[in-house]
């Protein structure tokens, strides 16, 4: 059996289509346009790809961009204080600090300097407690984009085994909350798990996220499973993920490619969130088909 490739890229397109759509009717209806600002700190070529594909991808779904660079060197309260500018200026429904940031700042001081209702990461201490208790959060992006990419696949995930590899706080946990949020069974594996390969056998989903290239084995999948590859590693041969795609292919019902997986929709969501942080803040209703 070879696996239907979920298409991340086709699906994230389809969604900026709708947001897009959504930006135009809220700036006719109510003259409002939702802003994003992006900080980055310091020159991580990584970081620095992402942050000009975010900002190019806000200008075409109609929202405005505000991008910030600031020099490697930047003291604490100067990104604090840029951070205050951002949670007072209107024009701004979301505030991303790009991560992550040189070793000399607290990453943990900036991103719960920002007001929780422009924190479209999702990664203020109460926005990871308010989806972790089931109250109305503003959704990390990536599992966010992946619980889109399962839904879509499976429909209902209620009773379903699940099983996510990785703990990080900015996939692992918040994955396993929306799984549980949806009634899946949800098992979280990490570095110190026993019999990975047991685990991974009975799960009819698979979300990886440990940032290693091709670290679950296609053996260790069960037939017919749906396999979210989360990870993004960059070899010699490429961009890899954290599933060993062929094989895993060979046996997975449905399973994303890396790239064009989860990557794309990460974005996407980011744009679904400042749009979502944007409504509520004008107390209008969540926008359609954006939030969990
Ligand atoms: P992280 O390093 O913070 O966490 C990795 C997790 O993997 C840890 O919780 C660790 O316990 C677990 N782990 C490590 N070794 C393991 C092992 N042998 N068995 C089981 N678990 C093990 O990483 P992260 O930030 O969660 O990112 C994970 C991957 O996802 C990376 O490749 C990253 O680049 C990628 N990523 C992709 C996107 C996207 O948009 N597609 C977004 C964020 C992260």
């Amino acid at each position: 059996m070879t696996a239907d490739l979920i298409d991340g890229k086709a699906f994230a397109a389809g969604l900026r289509g709708r947001i897009a759509e959504q930006v135009a009717a809220m700036r006719q209806a109510h003259g409002i346009t939702p802003g994003l600002a992006v900080v980055l700190v310091g020159e991580d070529p990584a970081s620095a790809v992402y942050v000009r594909s975010k900002g190019r991808m806000t200008a075409e779904v109609g929202m405005q961009g505000f991008t910030h660079r600031l020099p490697n060197t930047t003291a604490q309260h100067d990104l604090l204080d840029l951070v205050a500018r951002l949670n007072a200026d209107a024009a701004v429904n979301g505030i991303l600090v790009q991560l992550p940031l040189p070793a000399h700042l607290d990453e943990i001081a900036v991103i719960n300097a920002i007001a929780p209702e422009k924190d479209v990461d999702g990664f203020t201490v109460l926005n990871a407690g308010r989806l972790a208790t089931g109250q109305r959060a503003m959704v990390p992006c990536t599992p966010l984009g992946c619980l889109m990419l399962l839904r879509d696949r499976l429909g209902a995930l209620a009773g379903r085994d699940a099983l996510v590899i990785g703990r990080s706080n900015i996939v692992g946990k918040p994955m396993a909350q929306l799984l549980l949020s949806e009634s899946a069974t949800v098992t979280v594996a990490h570095s110190r798990t026993r019999d990975l390969p047991g685990l991974c056998r009975r799960a009819e989903i698979v979300v990886a996220a440990v940032g290693r290239p091709s670290f679950v084995q296609g053996s260790w999948i069960r037939p017919g499973a749906t396999v979210i590859d989360v990870g993004i590693n960059r070899t010699d041969e490429g961009l890899v993920g954290d599933v060993d795609f062929a094989a895993a292919r060979e046996v997975a019902g449905a399973i994303t490619p890396v790239p064009g997986g989860v990557g794309p929709m990460t974005i996407a969501c980011l744009l679904a969130n400042t749009l979502t942080a944007t409504a509520r803040v004008h107390g209008l209703p969540d926008p359609e088909g954006l939030t969990p």
